[in-house]
């Protein structure tokens, strides 16, 4: 067995049934993607979309790509026929723009919210007052095309455990409270939160989608 196969196979062990894998394969080659593939990993995420594309061309088309970076609006329209879920969606704009390529493709694309959760100025997303009145917003309502899957987070990168667990539990509570809201444009089942080094802790408070990288394609 190939190493990713091995390091991908030990990583699914430690996760439960519900929890879903995203195989963060950014900046790694498309023969490392397919060794992947071949264990049967089907779910990639990438964090450049031009590089998510190119891979998506030659790579079999039962893999779901997931975009897990930073979103810029102009290079929507690259991923718009194809991709699965994009996890970085941290502004109305972009909503607006993903909600327009969705229908020029004639589909609809699925989105998480991105929660500011870290105490760092670096990280992308929606404050976690402002995202519960989302629903509220005009230009929200008049978006069609997308559907709301739920909200993604980062931790602070520091090794102080209890900081990362609050962290993850205040994700936890904001995807709590937009569970119980309804709206035609939600279906909030996804909590993306957790990555090689702190995967164990965003289960512990209640991740569904984990996203590994370095665990898997070794470090980058
Ligand atoms: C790179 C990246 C990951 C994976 O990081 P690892 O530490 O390699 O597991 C997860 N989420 C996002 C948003 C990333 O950019």
């Amino acid at each position: 067995m190939s190493i990713i196969a091995q390091n991908l196979r030990q990583v699914k062990a430690t996760l439960p049934d519900n929890v879903t894998l995203v195989a963060v394969s950014k900046f790694k080659p498309i023969e490392d993607i397919q060794e992947a593939y071949d264990a049967g990993q089907r779910i990639f995420g990438e964090s450049k979309i031009q590089e998510m594309t190119d891979k998506q061309q030659v790579l079999p088309k039962d893999i779901q790509w997931h975009m897990i970076g930073h979103v810029q609006r102009n290079k929507v329209k690259y991923m718009a026929p194809y991709v699965s879920l994009i996890h970085g969606v941290d502004s109305l704009r972009l909503l607006q723009e993903i909600d327009k390529q969705a229908l020029k493709n004639n589909r609809s694309i699925n989105c998480l919210l991105q929660v500011h959760i870290a105490n760092e100025e670096s990280k992308f997303g929606f404050d976690k007052e402002e995202i519960i009145n989302i629903i509220q917003e005009p230009l929200f309502n008049q978006l069609a095309n997308i559907c709301i899957k739920g909200v993604m987070g980062m931790a602070t990168f520091t090794n102080d455990k209890t900081q990362i667990k609050t962290e993850f539990q205040t994700l936890k509570n904001v995807f709590d409270v937009l569970k119980m809201q309804q709206h035609r444009l939600f279906d909030i089942q996804i909590l993306s939160m957790g990555m090689s080094d702190d995967h164990n802790i965003a289960i512990e408070c209640g991740s569904t989608m984990v996203r590994i990288g370095s665990k898997i394609f070794g470090n980058r």
